[in-house]
């Protein structure tokens, strides 16, 4: 059973990500992820994608739809996916429907983490996520720990997406382009709304017992 993790840019579905992965033995599949890799690269592809995410703006679904194709078809993660990032629109929700039939595969439960967008402006003006461990903290909440991380502070870099005016746009962009994807799904999945501004471990704890169910 693979699971979707919900919510707009800056809920925590990431950090919640690691999480499931760590306890419920999953794969995380982060297109965010997928897409800075390529960046990092220094690909062609990857200069594109660059100018696109560093504005604000989407990949287009043809190269996100690509990428995580192949991770779909890995055998490895068959059925323990953990959705991050994706789908983005409605269309890309309709071609995971599409390729997970192919592969006999299913979403078994979608976890929408809700947040205001004023929290979510405090969280990633601070965002710092760690470029060997992918851990994230954030500089106004977590000084002790940035300061203690086990890879070295130097690790702990800010996205060039983090930035305000920017973070307003992307938020805009989802409540546009993202949010409807919910409706998509309202009739076919297993669909938990859980406030993500609550204690990161109390919305971890709501996330194991959903999916312990
Ligand atoms: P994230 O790490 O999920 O916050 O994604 C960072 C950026 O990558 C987004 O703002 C988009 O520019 C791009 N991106 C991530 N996932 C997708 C997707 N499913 N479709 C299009 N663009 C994406």
């Amino acid at each position: 059973m693979n699971i979707i993790l919900f919510g707009p840019p800056g809920a925590g579905k990431g950090t919640q990500a690691q999480f499931i992965v760590q306890k419920h033995n999953y794969f995380q599949l982060s297109t965010g992820d997928l897409l800075r890799k390529e960046v990092k690269l220094k690909t062609t592809l990857g200069v594109q994608i660059e100018k696109l995410i560093t504005n604000g703006k989407f990949a287009s679904d043809e190269i996100v739809n690509t990428l995580l194709r192949q991770s779909i078809t890995n055998l490895k993660f068959r059925d323990r996916i953990i959705f991050d990032g994706y789908p983005r629109n409605v269309d890309q929700a309709k071609n995971l429907e599409l390729i997970l039939s192919e592969f006999n595969q299913t979403i078994g439960h979608i976890i929408f983490l809700n947040v205001s967008k004023e929290i979510i402006e405090k969280r990633i003006m601070g965002r710092m996520t760690c470029d060997r461990c992918n851990m994230t903290l954030n500089e106004f909440f977590n000084k002790d720990q940035i300061e203690l991380h086990p890879c070295g502070k130097e690790h702990l870099k800010k996205r060039k997406d983090d930035n305000f005016d920017v973070i307003v746009s992307r938020y805009d962009t989802y409540m546009k382009t993202t949010k409807p994807v919910l409706d998509f799904y309202s009739k076919k999945v297993n669909l938990t709304e859980i406030d993500g501004a609550a204690e990161i471990e109390l919305i971890t704890s709501k996330i194991n017992s959903v999916l312990n169910v």
